[in-house]
C-alpha cells in the first residue's frame, strides 16, 4: 500500500506567485518587445481567428522573434530574473525546516510544492523557485536543428490545468505516462484531501472546482498593491458571489501574513489528520507501525 504521507501545495504562477506576467517580467525587456502591441496581437488572434489564448501568445512570440528566435537555454537563463510577490522564495526555504513538527516528520509526513502554469515552463525552470519545487508544468517550445525555438511542443490552457492536478494526485509526473490510466484511490500517492491549490482568478476556476469536488483545499490570492483593485475584485467575486473558493488572501508570502497563516494551518490540520488515520490503521492492523 502507498503510504499517502505527502501534502502537496500546488501553485498557479502569473499573478499568484508573481505580481506580473512572466513574459512582461523578463522576455519583453530582454528583446525590446512592446507589451501593449504584443498583447493586442494576441487578443486579435483570439477574437478574430478563434485561437486558444496560450497558442496565441506562443505564436506571437515566435512571429516577433522571426529569424532571431532564442534557444530554450537562453530563455531558461532569463528565468533567473523573474520577480515574485513578497516573501518568495524565502517561504520555501522556511517551509523546508520549520513547517512540520518532529512528530509529523517521524510519521513520514512531507510537504511538496508544484507549479502549474499556462506560461512558459522553461522560464520557471531557470527561476529561483525551481530548487524548491517537485515538478513544474507549463507550455513548452520544441527546437530546430540550431536549437532555436520553433513550434509549441506542449500547451497548457487554463482548462487543461486540471489534468495536472490528477497527474500530481496519481504521481504521474512524466509526460509519457498516461494520466487517464485507471488507478485505485488507495494507491494514489497524493489524495486530493492532502492537496492545497493556490490561484488568483477566473483562469483557476477549473482547478478550484476539482479541489472542491474531491475534498481538497484552495486559496485565491490577490495583489494588495493594485490601486485599481481589479485583482481583489476577481477574488472577492469568486468567494462571495460564485462560491468557487472558500479563502481569499493578499498575495504576501511573508511569515505571519493571512496567506501564511492559512497555508500553515491547512498543512498542520492535514498532517494531523494523516497521523490520526495512520494510528487507527496501525491499531486495526491494516498497516505496520512506523520505524523510528
Ligand atoms: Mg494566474
Amino acid at each position: 500500500m502507498t503510504p499517502q504521507n505527502a501534502i502537496a501545495i500546488v501553485y498557479d504562477y502569473d499573478q499568484t506567485l508573481s505580481p506580473s506576467y512572466m513574459q512582461e517580467d523578463v522576455i519583453f525587456p530582454a528583446f525590446g518587445i512592446n507589451a501593449e502591441s504584443f498583447w493586442r496581437r494576441c487578443s486579435n488572434l483570439v477574437a478574430e481567428h478563434g485561437y486558444d489564448r496560450e497558442l496565441a501568445y506562443m505564436k506571437v512570440l515566435l512571429d516577433t522573434f522571426d529569424m532571431d528566435r532564442p534557444t530554450n537555454a537562453e530563455l531558461k537563463k532569463l528565468g533567473q530574473k523573474l520577480n515574485f510577490y513578497k516573501g518568495l522564495p524565502e517561504m520555501f526555504e522556511e517551509f523546508r525546516n520549520h513547517l512540520l513538527t518532529e512528530e509529523q516528520i517521524a510519521h513520514g509526513i512531507r510537504v511538496e510544492h508544484y507549479i502549474i502554469s499556462s506560461g512558459l515552463k522553461v522560464l520557471l525552470d531557470g527561476s529561483r523557485l525551481q530548487p524548491y519545487v517537485r515538478a513544474i508544468f507549463g507550455c513548452e517550445f520544441a527546437e530546430d536543428e540550431q536549437g532555436r525555438i520553433i513550434f509549441p511542443k506542449r500547451v497548457i490552457s487554463h482548462t487543461q490545468k486540471t489534468q495536472f492536478l490528477f497527474r500530481i494526485n496519481k504521481g504521474l509526473l512524466d509526460m509519457w505516462q498516461d494520466v487517464n490510466d485507471h488507478m485505485d484511490a488507495e494507491i494514489r500517492p497524493i489524495p486530493f484531501p492532502n492537496m492545497i491549490y493556490v490561484g488568483d482568478g477566473p483562469t483557476d476556476v477549473p482547478c478550484f472546482t476539482v479541489m472542491k469536488k474531491n475534498g481538497g483545499q484552495a486559496i485565491a490570492v490577490y495583489n494588495p498593491d493594485d490601486p485599481q483593485r481589479v485583482s481583489f475584485r476577481k477574488c472577492y467575486q469568486l468567494s462571495a458571489h460564485a462560491d468557487r473558493v472558500k479563502h481569499i488572501a493578499p498575495a504576501d508570502y511573508r511569515p505571519n501574513t493571512h496567506l501564511r497563516l492559512l497555508l500553515e494551518q491547512m498543512v498542520e490540520e492535514t498532517a494531523n489528520r494523516i497521523i490520526t488515520q495512520r494510528k487507527e490503521a496501525i491499531e486495526t492492523g491494516t498497516i505496520p507501525a512506523p520505524k523510528h
